[in-house]
């Protein structure tokens, strides 16, 4: 058989491949779950899963490999150089605002509704079909290729696919179909920084005490609210010669109520927009206008005030200039920072901030150029502030093109010879399991020319077209890269 063959077969298969998607999807597989029962429906959902894979792939005749329910392997070939094709069958939590259920695995007309049918089973699908195909035209592969399916990808807990690249053996090279056609070669690297500091909780300057300044719940996303509270000691507020308007304000309300209280809480409230971290510019940080508005409240302790001010002149530029890491690349373009979750009372404060650095810095090196620039400011404020990495972090990834011909040659060939489009490079912000191997890019599975990206989102979906076209892309793919 010859590619026109592949490509009939992927054809005459359409309507069955949506079929298995519709019946992917109808597995509850939500990880990272908090509660006991909803974990519980995870490991379930996920083993069925997997089971139904199995029956598929004993259909097809192509080995499976169920490694503990963690991960499984659909294998193509049995030669010792390997092919990747990593992908995971884990889900985010479905909508609560949508036309589809979420987990029905609904199909109207030629659309397939349902979490995953993007991220990343309706690529799995694809990416089998274009196996199954491969397989039945009988084509000769000089490489083994393994589709590596993870049961855990979007809680970020990685340590069963960092355990099977260690363990098993490894790919030589990878595609993951987790992010955007053409072939995405770069992507950012990604840390947490935790800033603390501690220090003797000073004496209030009365009438007006700070409580806390606080905001954001997620690191990895840019906050769109943070709060500033004080309390106000309502005898003493009138020795105040001229009241800001937002106290004023406080204060005038609380004289309508009968019976006057002798303190009241004064909030004042920050509105950005949120955004993700690894693209602050489209968001607008709560905290960094909270802090600007903190740096000059003359109501704040002094070492207080004095850390709002420092933390307001490092942190505030996306790029890192004020704590001396903005450093950019000409290909993946320039560190970014995002304050995501901030606490500061009178003695304490808890940060953190998500940095994402070009190829061309070091995690260890960021952590570095931060502690020593914020070293600077211990002695003015006469306690450090401590900066530590939390959590798992992320080198960038960048792959030569020009040292990588073998395998980016054929990702642009398939992806040409199917659109008829050119295969540019390009570099991403976010973080896929192309880092969690040792040489991988991402390819797909949506095309922006063309497909309305809806991972994560409301109304999850995709049409057959796109699984049709996905499906003759890989099946090309994995061919031309095991065909020498
Ligand atoms: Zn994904």
């Amino acid at each position: 058989m010859n590619k026109e063959d592949i490509l009939a077969f992927l054809e005459s298969k359409k309507d069955e491949m949506a079929q298995v998607l519709q019946e992917l999807v109808r597995f509850r597989t939500v990880s990272g779950m908090k509660d006991e029962l909803s974990e519980k429906r995870y490991y379930d959902e996920t083993r069925t899963c997997f089971e139904y894979l199995e029956e598929i792939c004993a259909r097809m005749d192509l080995p499976f490999t169920n490694l503990e329910n963690e991960i499984a392997e659909i294998t193509l070939g049995d030669y010792s150089e390997i092919i990747g094709v990593p992908l995971h069958i884990d889900v985010v939590p479905g909508w609560e605002k949508g036309e589809y259920e979420p987990f029905a695995g609904i199909r109207v007309d030629n659309v397939i509704y349902g979490r995953g049918t993007q991220d990343n089973k309706g690529p799995l699908a694809s990416c089998l079909y274009g196996m199954w195909a491969l397989k039945e035209a009988g084509i000769s592969l000089k490489k083994r290729i393994k589709i590596i399916i993870a049961a855990e990808e979007e809680t970020g807990e990685w340590n069963t696919i960092f355990n099977y690249v260690k363990n098993y053996n490894t790919p030589v090279f990878c595609f993951v179909p987790d992010y955007e056609f053409p072939i995405v070669n770069a992507e950012k690297g990604m840390l947490n920084i935790k800033l603390t500091a501690a220090w003797d909780k000073e004496a209030a300057p009365s009438p007006i005490e700070f409580v806390e300044f606080s905001g954001g719940e997620r690191v990895n996303v840019v906050p769109d609210k943070a709060t500033a509270r004080f309390i106000l000691q309502c005898d003493e507020i009138d020795m105040l010669s001229d009241k800001p308007e937002w106290i004023a304000k406080a204060v005038e309300d609380r004289m309508k109520e009968k019976p006057a209280r002798d303190t009241i809480e004064v909030t004042r409230a920050f509105y950005g927009k949120s955004a993700h971290s690894s693209k602050p510019w489209d968001g607008h940080n709560a905290l960094l206008d909270g802090l600007a508005f903190l740096k000059d409240c003359e109501y704040l302790p002094s070492k207080t005030g004095r850390l709002a001010q420092i933390l307001r002149k490092t942190c505030s530029d996306m790029y890192g200039k004020g704590l001396n890491i903005d450093i950019t690349h000409d290909f993946i373009g320039p560190l970014t920072i995002s304050p995501g979750i901030l606490s500061l009372k009178n003695g304490s404060l808890d940060a953190y901030l998500n940095i994402r650095p070009p190829i061309n810095i070091t995690c260890d090196e960021v952590v570095e150029q931060i502690r020593s620039k914020l070293d600077e400011y211990t002695t003015s404020l006469g306690f450090e502030i401590e900066v530590k990495q939390e959590g798992k972090c992320f080198e960038a990834l960048w792959i030569d093109p020009e040292k990588n011909r073998t395998y980016i040659e054929p990702l642009r060939e398939a992806f040409t010879e199917i659109t008829g489009r050119k295969a540019t490079l390009s570099a991403a912000t976010g973080t896929t399991f192309a880092k969690a191997f040792p040489k991988a890019v991402t390819y797909g599975p949506v095309d922006p020319e063309n497909d309305i990206e809806k991972a994560h989102q409301a109304d999850e979906h995709v049409t057959l077209d796109q699984l049709l076209r996905n499906a003759k892309i890989y099946a090309l793919a994995m061919w031309y890269l095991a065909r020498e």
